[in-house]
């Protein structure tokens, strides 16, 4: 009389080394294990090794096509945790005129879902932290750096900043959608800066230097005499700088200079930024 399928799997089991609850994955690791042991290439032909491969083989086959046996009452057996990549974060960030323009280090505050530290992953059900999801909500402030020139509506990908994965699975990235706040006294088309400075009729006669806010820092230029409204200077190099590798991009920065006509345009040049308004305005 033939022996049944159960015995058949049993016994398999016992060949390969495993419980009761091995499917065909750990079935085919067990194989692999166990055949490298003694296979006939690396034993010089030994029949006896041969023979044991062929039954490991045997037992092999038999395992992966049998029915998984649930495992015993009181006795829980798992296979190890699959590797689970954490998700990818969205998030805003808002950049001030100048960070935009001249780029640079920006400390990022957000939160995140990080494996569990109190019961390391491992989803214990009873974990008080986590209540067995594996996964706490946690508080983190990476430095990142910012490229120069950044515009509004890029997104920065940033690898790893994401939620943490589980089980040595990979984190998820962070994307950041950049939006750029209005500076009140500059503006940008490309790399280039545009600013405007309100001077009173008499100081564009007379000419002399003036203040100008770049995205730099203050610069001087000098005004020649006889300066009539509306003309434009521009600043060489002034404006914003983009490298992309070995090549670097250099905006400008064009003023254009404008007579005060009336006591309201006095009163909104004192209102507007820049040092050159303000000294115009005290008639210096
Ligand atoms: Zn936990």
């Amino acid at each position: 009389m033939a022996a049944q399928p159960e015995d058949k799997r049993k016994k398999s089991l016992k060949v390969l080394d495993l419980p009761e609850s091995a499917g065909p994955a750990m079935a085919r690791i067990a194989f692999r294990k166990l055949a490298f042991g003694c296979h006939p290439d690396l034993h010089g032909g030994d029949p006896a090794k041969a023979r044991q491969l062929r039954e490991l083989a045997e037992a092999h086959r038999i395992v992966s096509e049998s029915p998984v046996s649930g495992p015993p009452p009181g006795h829980l057996w798992t296979s190890p945790p699959e590797p689970v990549r954490g998700r990818d974060l969205h998030y805003r960030l808002r950049l001030n005129f100048i960070q935009a323009a001249l780029g640079g280090e920006v400390l990022l505050r957000y939160g995140r879902q990080i494996a569990c530290p109190a019961c390391k992953s491992g989803k214990k059900s009873d974990c008080l932290e986590c209540r067995g999801t594996g996964r706490v909500q946690a508080g983190t402030t990476p430095r990142i750096r910012v490229p120069s020139g950044i515009e509004e509506g890029e997104i920065l990908r940033l690898r790893e900043l994401g939620e943490e994965g589980l089980s040595g699975g990979r984190a998820g990235d962070l994307h950041l959608l950049v939006s750029i706040r209005s500076h009140p006294a500059l503006k940008r088309r490309g790399l280039d800066i545009y600013s405007e400075a309100k001077l009173s009729g008499s100081r564009l006669r007379e000419g002399g230097s003036i203040e100008v806010l770049t995205i730099g820092g203050e610069r001087q230029i000098h005004l020649p005499p006889h300066t009539f409204s509306g003309k434009t200077f521009q600043l060489k190099g002034a404006g914003i700088v983009r490298r992309a590798g070995d090549f670097t991009e250099r905006g400008d920065h064009f003023v254009r200079v404008e007579a005060i006509r009336n006591e309201a345009e006095i009163r909104d040049a004192y209102l507007s930024s820049g040092r050159a308004v303000s000294a115009a305005a005290k008639g210096r």
